[in-house]
């Protein structure tokens, strides 16, 4: 049962983890952006705020290598360096989209090498053609942190690809063989970094599956640690922890509280005329018509072997009677059909007791209403009796 814990979402992730291409399934995508919002933002606003002061610093250089069109490379790349971290800016504070800010480096890639290529071929300089080299860089730069969107950073590579070919076409005067020479140096700078950011895109997939199927496990370790394996309900330890947060946190004036138990009655006749396994199937049965016959906010648990607790908030003497009453008498009606075409039939016992306004300790009720069962057994069991408090 406990196995069952959210299996399909489980086989999911580990089908998903197991393949040459990790895909992160659709019904985990949003949380994948959530989870890469948490880990990725900060880096993100940094990441591109340090680039576009590498790209401003290139000014310098311009300075040296274009001093014909120097002035102006200061200008222009002042201000788009300027813009772009105004929009880092915008996103990191309003937008919070990590999509956006995955691809923010590449898109801002795209208008500095266009701005990079217009002052190479505004300038006369003799040092263009070895200068315009260092434009490999972009190619790199784009692809280096991007970390959710491959597909994209594919398009907007070969987007910079077209401009960076382009502006080293003319550039070289239209030059086929400097351009072929451009083209061979390029290509594998290209691929390497493409191979970078899918690398990236695939690690930040494989992360953020196994950290939810981690996350799944724990949750279903956890259900295992307070539920009872054959019913499904709570175990003991559950319901002491679930009763006594009940019982602590009550407001003032304390609401009325009480406490059933019952246990089945001749069980062991059941197991030796029927075999366990039958056993087993009546403890499901009772368990299932508890949960069908109480309310949400009872707490029911199996306390033991074959006895049950449970705890009814906001629940006078008079009235967890009645629920007694009404639980013994639908597990009196109910019965197991066996293949032998015979019908099973069980019953139980309840003692029923209720807290005092003083008397808040759960051990002491469980004690009153144990009393109150053995009290029901020795009357000649199927019937509910109350502990009778001594005022
Ligand atoms: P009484 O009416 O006095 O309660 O009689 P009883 O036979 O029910 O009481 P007793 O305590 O002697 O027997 C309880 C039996 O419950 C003994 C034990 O083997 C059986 N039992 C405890 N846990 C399980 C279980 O998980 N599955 C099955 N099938 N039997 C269980
Ligand atoms: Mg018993
Ligand atoms: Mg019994």
């Amino acid at each position: 049962m406990i196995n069952e814990y959210k299996k399909e979402s489980r086989a999911l992730i580990q089908k998903a983890l197991k393949g040459t291409f990790i895909r992160v399934p659709a019904q985990f995508r949003q949380e994948f952006f959530h989870y890469h919002r948490r880990q990725l933002f900060k880096f993100f606003f940094q990441v591109n705020i340090v680039a576009q002061l590498a790209y401003l610093s290139y000014a310098i250089a311009d300075w040296f290598m274009l001093p014909d069109v120097g002035l102006l490379a200061i200008g222009l790349k002042t201000a788009y360096t300027l813009l772009m971290m105004g929009i880092t800016w915008g996103i990191y504070t309003y937008s919070k989209s990590i999509l956006l800010f995955d691809l923010m480096l590449p898109l801002s890639i795209v208008g500095a090498s266009a701005l990079w290529f217009s002052l190479l071929n505004l300038s006369n300089s003799p040092d263009v053609p070895i200068y315009l080299y260092a434009s490999l860089v972009f190619i790199v730069l784009a692809n280096l942190c991007v970390q959710i969107r491959f597909k994209a950073a594919v398009l907007i590579s070969l987007c910079i690809s077209l401009i960076l070919l382009i502006g080293v076409y003319f550039a070289v005067s239209g030059n086929i063989h400097q351009l072929q020479l451009f083209i061979l140096i390029y290509s594998p700078v290209l691929l390497f970094s493409l191979y970078i950011s899918w690398n990236s895109t695939q690690k930040s997939r494989i992360v953020f599956l196994h950290s939810k199927l981690d996350q799944l496990n724990r949750e279903a370790l956890n259900i295992m640690a307070h539920t009872d394996v054959l019913t499904g309900l709570n175990n003991r330890r559950q319901f002491i922890q679930l009763a006594n947060y009940h019982i602590h946190h009550q407001s003032k004036p304390l609401q009325p509280l009480s406490l059933l138990i019952f246990d089945v009655d001749k069980f062991k006749n059941i197991n030796d005329q029927f075999g366990h396994y039958i056993g087993d199937h009546v403890l499901q049965q009772i368990a299932e018509t508890c949960r069908h016959t109480l309310r949400s906010q009872d707490i029911i648990a199996r306390f033991g072997g074959e006895e049950f607790i449970i705890l009814l908030p906001q629940t006078h003497l008079r009235q967890a009677q009645d629920i007694a009453e009404r639980l013994r008498r639908a597990i009196a009606d109910d019965y197991l059909e066996l293949d032998t075409l015979q019908k099973l039939k069980f019953t139980v016992s309840i003692g029923v007791a209720e807290f005092g306004q003083k008397n808040r300790d759960l051990q002491s009720v469980i004690r009153m209403a144990d009393q109150a069962l053995y009290q029901a057994k020795s009357a000649g069991r199927n019937q509910i009796s109350t502990y009778k408090t001594a005022s």
